[in-house]
């Protein structure tokens, strides 16, 4: 199942992945983006082209 890989460093929470992502896959938890919803991830890369910080680098394929 692919998911999203977030650097929790490079986040500032702006929730633009959360908004981009047409799955649902994302929450702000705190001050940091997580995939809480990762078995619904299509790897359709939205969240990664979205993010203004680049802190979605890929999405890991497993
Ligand atoms: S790759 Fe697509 S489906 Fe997966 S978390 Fe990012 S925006 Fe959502
Ligand atoms: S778009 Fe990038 S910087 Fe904004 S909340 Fe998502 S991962 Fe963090």
């Amino acid at each position: 199942m692919p998911r999203p890989i977030i650097e929790a460093d490079d986040c500032s929470a702006c929730g633009i992945c959360v908004d981009a992502c047409p799955e649902g896959v994302l929450e702000l938890v705190g001050d940091v983006a997580v995939a809480v919803n990762d078995d619904d991830c299509t790897a359709c890369a939205a969240c990664m082209e979205e993010c203004p910080m680049g802190a979605i680098p890929e999405i890991e394929e497993d």
